[in-house]
């Protein structure tokens, strides 16, 4: 059988198949340049590996208080290595990526301080950690105050608004790199160079998070590398290579890494306590496994937004523009389309292919979501997936991929289920 008649058996006519062809021909010297990137973060990863000098040893784990945990320790050490920080807390008990970020700013923060977002509007989830959208437990209610620099229209950092929002209390600026679920740009870890130099011009000794969800080993080089006091991130996208079942990472500065550590425990534990149970093989592979993977999902991201701009959609980012994270909108401007892509994803995921997503109310949004997740670990956005709100322009987010070719019959089947079900004409380029 001929690739084009699996295609078929699967369900993908011949006209989306050969679309798919005709982009990705145009697409391969993008797609080498990818590699490179790939390549050169294996490299990086498996320096850090040898050089710390990971063993059959550190597969093993702890129990109970896991004190002397050789694996934990060894592979907080490659973490920093990898990130070029002094120090790194890599756990399974910070439970996402909100969690590890909300962690990093309630141990580097203290009653009287003021956190400066200067990447605009934060990660809705943090809304809630901050105190924006009153919750329980917010740094808000703990006495520290929240100001936000928000963005150029054109979606660069506004230096003058970052300088004027700096005071005596600032004592934590905050950027999110990737654009997460907003419709603003990402942004590249020259930007974020740029950013930094400017707030350290301002106050040297103020201290700098970066929220990397999403942009781990998209490029050659993380912020850690310019500057930032810390890097913070989920295991279950980017780093953890789709095999880590949990987990969340605070790379930094000593002092950083302990303060967090000191919260995540106890004060006087810090990261001497907290048992790696059976979990480190999945953490060391998956870490072992991120730069191609992420590099799977890019492509991935790359060739969904050259189909649907083809097809005469907006998508963000465009086909051509530079890649700073693996997340790719697609503006549909009707629900039925919306939910016709979502359910062609699902239909074309691992698990759960059978399952017939529906819009549904989910806590922390104000509008229905639907929602594509056919994951081997549940939530897992470095899987296939993608979601989006049931309001107009009726966007939906995707990402991730764990192998490029899954990727690519992923969206062809999203292309072919647009057709067959929304009722939306397309007509297909020669
Ligand atoms: C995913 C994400 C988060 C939160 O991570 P969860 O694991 O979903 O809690 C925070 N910031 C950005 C930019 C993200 O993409």
């Amino acid at each position: 059988m001929s690739t084009k008649e699996m295609y078929r058996s699967l369900g993908i006519r011949e006209e989306i198949y050969e679309l798919g062809e005709k982009v990705l021909l145009e697409l391969k010297p993008r797609f080498e340049k990818i590699d490179e990137t790939a390549e050169y973060n294996q490299l990086k990863i498996i320096n850090a590996f040898h050089k710390e000098r990971v063993s059959e040893a550190c597969l093993y784990g702890t129990k109970g208080y896991g004190y002397n945990d050789l694996g934990r320790d060894t592979l907080e050490r490659v973490y920093a290595d990898v990130f070029k920080t002094e120090d790194a807390l890599v756990r399974p008990q910070i439970t996402c990526g909100t969690h590890a970020l909300a962690l990093a700013l309630m141990s580097n923060l203290r009653p009287g301080d003021e956190l400066l977002s200067a990447a605009g509007k934060p990660y809705d989830t943090l809304e809630e950690v901050i105190g924006i959208r009153e919750s329980r437990g917010s740094l808000k209610e703990y006495g520290i105050s929240y100001a936000q620099a928000d963005l150029k229209s054109d979606g660069s950092f506004d230096f003058d608004s970052i300088r004027e929002k700096i005071n005596e209390r600032t004592k934590l600026v905050t950027i999110q790199r990737s654009k997460g679920y907003q419709t603003r740009r990402s942004f590249g870890v020259r930007d974020i160079a740029e950013a930094i130099g400017f707030i350290r011009s301002i106050k040297p000794e103020v201290k700098i998070m970066i929220d990397n969800c999403y942009g781990e080993f998209v490029e050659r080089e993380e912020p850690s590398e310019y500057g930032a006091d810390m890097v913070v991130g989920s295991l279950i996208k980017n780093p953890g290579g789709g095999l880590a079942p949990i987990g969340g990472y605070i790379c930094g500065t000593k002092e950083c890494v302990e303060n967090a550590a000191y919260r995540l425990t106890s004060p006087g534990l810090g990261k001497e306590v907290g048992a790696s149970l059976g979990i480190l093989p999945e953490f060391y592979q998956g870490l072992f496994l991120s730069p191609v993977i992420t590099a799977a999902a890019l492509k991935g991201a790359i060739f969904a937004a050259n189909i649907y701009e083809r097809l005469g959609f907006d998508v963000l980012p465009d086909g051509k523009e530079e890649r700073h994270d693996i997340i790719q909108a697609v503006t549909f401007n009707k629900a039925e389309a919306l939910i016709s892509f979502c359910r062609g994803i699902q239909a074309a995921a691992p698990v759960d292919s059978f399952v017939t997503p529906e819009p549904w109310d989910m806590p922390g949004y104000d509008s229905k979501v639907i929602m594509a997740a056919g994951n081997f670990v549940s939530g897992s956005s470095i899987e296939l997936s993608a979601d989006g709100p049931l309001k107009p322009p009726y966007s939906v987010y995707f990402q991730g991929g764990l192998t490029f070719p899954h990727v690519k019959y992923g969206i062809l089947n999203s292309v072919e289920y647009l057709m067959r079900e929304s009722g939306q004409s397309i007509t297909l380029p020669d």
